[in-house]
């Protein structure tokens, strides 16, 4: 287990602690600020500079259009304020003297802030989007200045002591960006620049970036024609036949899977009573996200969750405790509305499968059930390639319904069974949702970037909403434990990720075109036209290139398309009844009889093994 630092452990800071790297960055940020107030002059107006998770940004309000070409100078003039050593200098002031200098300066954003920390609506150093959920802080009586040469900012802190520490820097993109995240306030132009403490790890970092780049499954999933999105539904993903391949290869194992897990399966209907969503408490807490439509005059909802329609079915009938566990999985399409600007590709989607289930159990079956979901999430995950995975455990918030009683049951089974299965997990205090303690699992993909995927939750207020019963060995009722799971998390989301980690080249198993037989000529297409037909024969799915190019183009063109066995038939093979196998990862594999590959690749599929290293090799044996 791991716990944070008590009240009396001494931080410090070495370059390479995780605290550390966010100072560093955010530093950048105000020497990028005072290289831009160089360079642009009085007239430009800052906005917030804060670090994020791989860099920094600052916003900038300014009559001229900052370009990418304009970048390199700017990163001169702070290269000039590094060698320089600025100090950054500290001064304590009261509100009314800040808001009196960033006056005087026409600082319009800065005031901004400062009359929002006067009025106790967001705290000094606050970040600015999300401010407003807080609670209000206590009204302070002063603000801290920092200045790096003549810029000076409106900022908590803490910062390098000086500019000269910062050891590697470099500036990436601009992009508009609303004050505040409001659309209705200015448009500013935010900096993206990321800040590193060796010269080496900035190199590594960019790299990174080009190679996320190429791994873009937007693009990918362009070139191999794997789906596509459109005006006509913006955020709602067109799957095409070779996207159709791969998401019901992922299907079928996630089935099988779960039937051998002792689940059911069902499926619940998409559109459903609104009054069912006030019932669930969705209406109340997740209303914003949720299409609304009518059915003959009544009031109707797009479903945002599959909960509720899975409660529906567990009350269709009386219980037994003798039929407790019931595993009820549903890979259910929900609807969410996200905002145009943060859709992204297959990442972040309107509508999307979610590979959801529902388990209702004896309270005393919880832990079990847990560490049966825990055991399905390592089969899945490790047969996908993802080793890397991050598990967290929430527990009950300061606001939370249920008493302590059931919480100590909910949250002592979710730590119970990751504590019988060995695995090391990070505790949230208090962050758990305020009907659930919950178990989150973060995968890291080759890039190194996490991914929140699984999530395993003990519900403490769906079965009281919704009077879920069991009749026990007493003959009385009881109330049930309910879990929701889901372990992709969302199917059309979690290809996306998979497109990205596996550069496009799929396992066997997974790629939409699993081998292409290549005639050197086309006196072999009979041939080619016979080993095709018998390899599809035991299931394999193959393609044959009879056009009249050359194989050296053949063999070009079915590696673009990255598909992993390239089998080439020319007069030795027709006469010898082989095929010369040629892997898109391993290279050159010789001749092999054809019941030969195709036994062997038959297993493949079947174990379902990842592709040779060479095919996701990025920065080092990473992946
Ligand atoms: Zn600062
Ligand atoms: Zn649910």
């Amino acid at each position: 287990m791991l716990s944070g630092p008590g009240p009396h452990t001494l931080a410090i800071l070495t370059d390479k602690s995780d605290e550390a790297l966010p100072i560093l960055r955010h530093s950048t940020a105000h020497v990028m600020a005072a290289a831009v107030r160089r360079i642009y002059g009085e007239n430009v107006k800052f906005g917030i500079g804060p670090s994020i998770e791989d860099g920094f940004y600052y916003d900038f309000d300014l009559p001229q259009r900052i370009a990418d070409e304009d970048l390199a100078r700017i990163e001169a003039e702070m290269a000039g304020i590094v060698a320089a050593a600025e100090p950054f200098v500290r001064e304590e002031v009261s509100l009314p003297a800040a808001a009196h200098l960033m006056r005087a300066a026409g600082q319009d954003y800065k005031v901004e802030l400062l009359e929002a920390i006067a009025a106790g609506g967001l705290a000094p150093g606050d970040p600015v989007e999300g401010a407003q959920a807080k609670p209000a802080p206590e009204k302070p009586a002063s603000v801290t200045l920092y200045r790096t040469g003549d810029f000076v900012d409106l900022c908590r802190g803490p910062h390098v002591p000086h500019a000269g520490k910062i050891p590697a820097f470099k500036l990436l993109t601009v992009a508009g960006s609303y004050w505040r995240g409001d659309p209705t306030r200015p448009m500013l132009q935010r900096i993206y620049g990321t800040a590193f403490f060796s010269r080496k790890a900035l190199d590594e970092h960019l790299k990174r970036i080009e190679e996320a780049k190429r791994r873009d499954h937007r693009r990918i999933g362009k070139d191999l024609d794997l789906f596509s999105f459109h005006d006509e539904g913006p955020g709602f993903v067109f799957m095409h036949p070779a996207g159709m391949i791969v998401l019901n290869e992922m299907l079928d194992f996630w089935r099988g899977l779960h039937r051998e897990a002792g689940y059911v399966e069902v499926r619940t209907p998409v559109i459903l009573s609104e009054a069912l969503w006030h019932r669930s408490g969705h209406w109340d807490h997740y209303r914003e996200a949720m299409y609304f439509t009518k059915i003959d005059e009544a009031d109707y909802a797009v479903k945002p969750m599959n909960c509720p329609g899975g409660l529906l079915i567990y009350l269709n009938k009386p219980h037994s405790y003798r039929e407790l566990p019931i595993r009820m999985g549903e890979l259910g399409m929900v609807h969410r509305h996200e905002l145009a600007g943060v859709l992204h590709g297959l990442l972040r989607v309107r509508q999307f499968t979610q590979d959801d289930a529902h388990i209702f159990c004896l309270p005393e079956q919880l832990q079990d059930e847990v560490l049966g979901i825990i055991h399905l999430v390592d089969r899945i995950y490790r047969t996908f390639g993802f080793e890397d995975v991050r598990v967290e455990l929430s527990t009950r918030p300061k606001h939370s319904i249920g008493t302590d009683e059931m919480w100590e049951h909910a949250t002592g089974a979710l730590r119970g069974a990751l504590e019988a299965r060995g695995m090391t997990y990070k505790v949230n205090e208090g962050e758990g949702a305020f009907y659930a303690p919950k178990i989150d699992y973060h995968i890291r993909d080759c890039l190194g970037r996490s991914w929140q995927c699984g999530t395993i939750q003990v519900d403490l207020a769906m079965p009281e909403r919704f009077d879920l019963t069991y009749v026990g060995a007493d003959n009385t009722e009881h109330r049930p434990a309910m879990i929701h799971r889901a372990i992709l998390g969302s199917i059309e989301r979690f290809l996306g990720i998979l497109i990205e980690h596996y550069a496009g080249d799929f396992p066997l198993w997974l790629a939409p075109v699993q081998a292409a037989v290549l005639p050197v000529s086309d006196r072999f297409n009979a041939y080619a036209g016979s080993a095709a037909a018998a390899l599809r024969g035991a299931g394999l799915r193959v393609e044959v290139d009879d056009t009249s190019d050359k194989v050296g183009a053949k063999i070009r063109r079915a590696s673009l398309r990255k598909i992993p066995y390239m089998l080439i038939v020319g007069d030795k093979e027709a006469a010898a009844g082989t095929l010369s196998v040629r892997d898109k990862a391993a290279g050159d594999l010789g001749a092999e009889p054809l019941e030969a590959f195709i036994r062997r690749a038959a297993q493949e599929v079947r174990e379902r093994r990842l592709r040779p290293k060479a095919a996701q090799k990025v920065l080092s044996d990473e992946c």
